[in-house]
């Protein structure tokens, strides 16, 4: 049975320390009570002593990193009679009998650590409630730890390379490049340790018992969690589900494989792989495409639908297209993948039906990237009488996050409204407002999208697709970013900025901007969005020059064909 080498505790209140000496390598043996390594700081070494008995598999650090409570460093592939053993030793270790009965009695008990649960406890105990919170992984959830945040710090290393690779036509000569991908893997580590870290700060700083265990549900429907040290049972008067997603698998003939990557393993990759194909063509495909294409990958993106980012409009999709066919990025659309083989030397081989035609595409590397499902089996839902929404993909919730069953809440991505981790976090403090009696409903109307493709992506409100498919009268302003001084200053001349407005009231409903500082551009059309900002409102703001920001004057402007830069 493999298990993870925690770093589970430093000396005194250390949030860090630095590895020592480390004693055993790769593929030694370990027993109980052994010292794998010393974590040293101000305050002296600390042995960490192995708790199981078995073979080292994983080491990922080296002597002198920095490590932080909570990291995982490695793994054992550990005998569970040795485990039975080391549990009673450790016991024995501490000099306890047992582990201690804890009881909690909170104001809001919360599973899931994520965007959903971390933010609810943080507003919770802000407000003067007591907050208990429950994580058996790592604080942060799927966002800090699998998604939002190691995604964007490999494509923040993706753009560093680029720029670097670019560099010529700024008169700047680097000589070759070499790129070193454990050194990147690492960086990409220690942002996501320094956040993660930066959570269990704020729920220590703000009063939240911060559980480190799986919640479960015993016979008599009572939340339970047991850690080693402690065995944990609450008393609640109101309880938080932010159990968070997993991964879609799409099933077909070898997706069982275990060597079928997912976002997860993408994100752990020892190597870039040769050559690497994606079953699916939505954010997070696309995201890993333009990553590990930049990374040296051939890669190919096999997309069911008939566009990439089929949520988006055609002419946003279209950039992304013309982007990843100059960069060698292959893309499928319409494309059915129906199964998967390996080849004598190890490839792997994906069948795709396209136009009818069953064709076959060989790559060192399959990944899918088909969605994310509802994490509904976290917890014992059924014994807490909670009910699924209508297509059973997600916990029914109302617009105040409340299930059917009084005092119990869902938020975040088990709910399946939209999963995004800015989404999770509004959930949460909706339904901490409910439950301090304030009544602020969800709204998902103005929900901004970000994507981190090459060019960025971000997106607000309708559609142009969703306005037509409503017929509702819209005006449409579009502005090239090709016509803008600082995005031309910058050699990102791709793509634009799009503002739809209904046509009757002048109010402006929707927007798209595909470019350089997409994403945080889309902040000031939410803002516009949100406030039912008319046509002639928004011209009336001044925005500075130079700057990518002026072509949202400019879109705004030929909502009535009165664009100053461009004709
Ligand atoms: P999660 O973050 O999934 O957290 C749920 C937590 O509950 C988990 O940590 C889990 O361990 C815990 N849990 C479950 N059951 C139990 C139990 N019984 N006991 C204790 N703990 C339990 N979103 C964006 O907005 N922007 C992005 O750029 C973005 N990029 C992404 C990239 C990738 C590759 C992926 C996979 C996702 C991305 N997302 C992004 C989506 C985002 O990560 C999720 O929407 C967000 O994490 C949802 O938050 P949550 O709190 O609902 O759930």
């Amino acid at each position: 049975m493999p298990v993870s080498i925690v770093i589970d505790k430093l000396n005194g209140h250390d949030k860090e320390g630095k590895i020592g000496k480390i004693n055993k390598k790769v593929g030694d043996h370990l027993s109980i009570g052994e010292i794998l390594f010393t974590i040293e700081s101000g305050k002296g070494a600390l042995n960490y002593k192995s708790t199981w008995e078995g073979k080292l598999l994983e080491l990922t650090i080296s002597e002198g990193d920095i490590v932080s409570k909570g990291q995982s460093v490695g793994r054992v592939e550990a005998s569970l009679e040795g485990n039975a053993v080391a549990s009673e030793k450790k016991t024995y270790n501490f000099g306890l009998a047992k582990p201690e009965e804890k009881m909690l009695d909170v104001d809001v008990l919360i599973i899931g650590g994520g965007p959903g649960g971390y933010v609810a406890a943080i507003r919770g105990a802000q407000s003067g409630l007591r907050v208990a919170l429950v994580e058996e992984d790592r604080l942060g959830g799927t966002c800090l730890n699998y998604g939002c945040i190691p995604t964007k710090a490999m494509a923040s290393s993706v753009s560093a390379l680029e720029t670097v690779r670019n560099a010529e036509a700024h008169g700047i000569f680097t000589g070759a490049i070499s790129l070193d991908f454990e050194r990147l893997m690492a960086r990409k580590e220690s942002v996501v340790d320094q956040l993660v870290g930066g959570i269990a700060h704020l729920m220590e700083a703000n009063g939240v018992e911060y559980v480190d265990g799986r919640a479960v549900i015993d016979e008599l429907g009572k939340i339970k969690v047991q850690t080693k040290r402690a065995h944990y049972q609450f008393k609640y008067k109101n309880l938080i589900l932010a159990l968070g997603s997993k991964p879609s698998i799409l099933t077909i003939p070898g997706s069982e494989r275990s060597d079928i990557l997912t976002s997860e393993d993408l994100l752990s990759m020892k190597k870039v792989p040769k050559s690497l194909t994606i079953i699916g063509g939505g954010v997070i495909g696309m995201e890993f495409a333009f990553i590990y294409k930049a990374l040296g990958a051939d890669v190919n993106v096999v997309e069911f639908l008939p566009q990439v980012l089929n949520i988006l409009d055609e002419d946003v999709a279209q950039v992304i297209r013309d982007s990843a066919h100059e960069k060698g990025i292959r893309i499928f659309e319409n494309a059915k993948a129906l199964s998967i083989k390996e080849t004598l030397d190890g490839s792997k081989l994906l069948e795709v039906e396209i136009g009818g035609e069953v064709m076959s595409i060989c790559s060192q590397e399959i990944a899918m990237a088909v969605g994310r499902k509802a994490n509904l089996t976290g917890i014992a839902l059924e014994k807490l009488g909670v009910s699924l929404n209508e297509r059973n993909n997600g916990i029914a919730v109302d617009g105040f996050m409340r299930t059917n069953v009084e005092n119990i809440y869902a938020i975040g991505d088990v709910t399946n409204k939209i999963q995004l981790a800015h989404v999770a976090s509004h959930q949460g403090m909706v339904a901490i407002d409910h439950i301090l009696g304030k009544g602020h409903e969800m709204d998902y109307r103005f929900v901004p999208s970000a994507i981190f493709t090459s060019p960025e992506i971000g997106n607000v409100g309708i559609t142009e697709k969703e306005a037509n498919q409503q017929q509702l009268d819209i005006l449409i302003g579009k502005f090239p970013f090709m016509a803008n001084g600082k995005a031309l200053t910058m050699g990102e001349p791709d793509g634009f900025v799009k503002i739809i407005a209904k046509a009757d009231t002048r109010v402006i409903v929707g927007a798209a901007i595909v470019g350089i500082h997409a994403t945080d551009l889309m902040a000031v059309l939410a803002n516009m969005i949100a406030n039912e900002t008319s046509i002639d409102d928004a011209a009336q703001i001044i925005y500075a020059h130079p700057t990518t920001s002026e072509s949202i004057h400019e879109a705004i402007l030929m909502l009535d064909n009165r664009g100053i830069h461009f004709a």
